[in-house]
């Protein structure tokens, strides 16, 4: 056992080891064997290694109304000529992101959550609460709706699901169902279960760059031919008003989820939000939306910019162009179809090049 007067000769003295072994990387460390027992636990202890950001490899998911745009566009080694989704950062159950860079290579995001809380500013949630897709809807997918919290928590043992859209790209014509036309619960039960579905869903026209909040109980559906990132709840609960009596590969038709969606559908029009864009030098920054669940920012970086962390941690995907981010010095080259995370110890960080990017970061309760 070290006396506390021991200990803290011995943290400096890992201090100013800390400071010589900058100029080597981790590897070199390693192979050198330089840092050993006791004075190796210290350094870790005192986060010697430097801030990272988490550059994550993602999972995908084939479906029914999937295409190959994730090729196409981005260049992931797409599984099926039907992938739908791509879990770009997601600690979800159904589909883990594994951190490919750096000190915790290999882990996934939800072990990483748990064991690390402080990579992520020690937050309450139990669980990492956000999810980014992106999603290749070459068919129209189902007309849906997510439940709320409370409902989800009760029903399904896990969050509900507010979400939002950034439309990548946009065939000419392409349109979603945003909301419906139902005046009461009753009108909307009526409706349903009489198909009515041209009177009863609102169509409205897309194209890239738009931008479209979809909180829960908002009846949707994206449409063929758009291309989409979404930022949502870390959540997998759909209920399937309507299926287009569309039949997979094997015959089948997929589920539907009458009673809950009728349950969970509000009526009124959908509350969509208003961007604030704001431009500085070398970023045009603009805040699509921030709930209580998240924040999600456009950046568009034409140059060098100098950010300051100001959330517990930011997630990043890199829609478009390439460039780097500069964090501790250290130089990390991004192009188009990248994800990470800025952990909470990155407290600064310089982003350089022409860039489109969507950050956003968890609103915490
Ligand atoms: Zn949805």
């Amino acid at each position: 056992q070290l006396s506390i007067h021991a200990r803290e000769i011995v943290m400096m003295y890992a201090d100013i080891h800390c400071w010589m072994l900058r100029i080597f990387s981790w590897e070199t460390q390693k192979n050198f064997g330089f840092l050993r027992g006791r004075q190796a636990d210290l350094l870790e202890e005192r986060k010697f290694f430097m801030a990272e950001p988490l550059f994550l490899k993602a999972q995908m998911h084939d479906k029914i109304w999937g295409g190959t745009k994730l090729r196409d566009e981005f260049g992931y080694d797409i599984p099926t000529e039907t992938t739908g989704e791509y879990w770009a950062i997601s600690a979800h159950p159904n589909g883990v992101s594994i951190v490919d860079n750096g000190t915790y290579k290999g882990e996934g995001l939800d072990k990483l959550y748990r064991e690390h809380k402080e990579l992520f500013g020690s937050p309450k949630s139990e669980v990492f609460p956000l999810l980014t897709k992106i999603l290749d809807a070459n068919d129209w997918l189902s007309v849906q709706v997510h439940p709320d919290d409370a409902y989800a928590l009760e029903h399904e043992g896990e969050l509900g699901k507010t979400e939002c859209w950034y439309v990548i790209a946009a065939d000419e014509d392409s349109e979603i169902i945003y909301g419906h036309n139902a005046k009461s619960k009753e009108e909307l039960a009526e409706m349903i279960e009489a198909g009515k579905w041209d009177d009863l869903l609102t169509k409205v026209p897309v194209k890239a760059g738009d931008f479209f909040y979809v909180p829960s109980g908002t009846m949707h559906a994206i449409g063929k031919g758009i291309l989409i990132l979404e930022t949502q709840q870390s959540s997998d609960t759909t209920y399937r008003v309507y299926d287009f009596d569309r039949r997979d590969a094997a015959g089948n038709l997929r589920d539907l989820h009458i009673k809950q969606s009728i349950d969970v559908l509000t009526i009124g029009e959908p509350a969509n939000s208003t961007p604030v864009t704001v431009d500085v030098d070398n970023l045009s920054s603009s805040l699509l939306v921030s709930n209580e669940f998240f924040a999600v920012y456009k950046w568009v970086v034409s140059g060098a910019v100098n950010f300051t962390q100001t959330a517990p941690y930011l997630l990043v995907s890199v829609l478009s162009g390439q460039g780097s981010l500069t964090v501790d010095n250290r130089v990390y080259n991004l192009k188009k179809g990248d994800h990470f995370i800025l952990p909470n110890d990155v407290k600064s960080w310089q982003l350089n090049g022409d860039l489109e990017i969507i950050a956003s970061h968890p609103n915490e309760k």
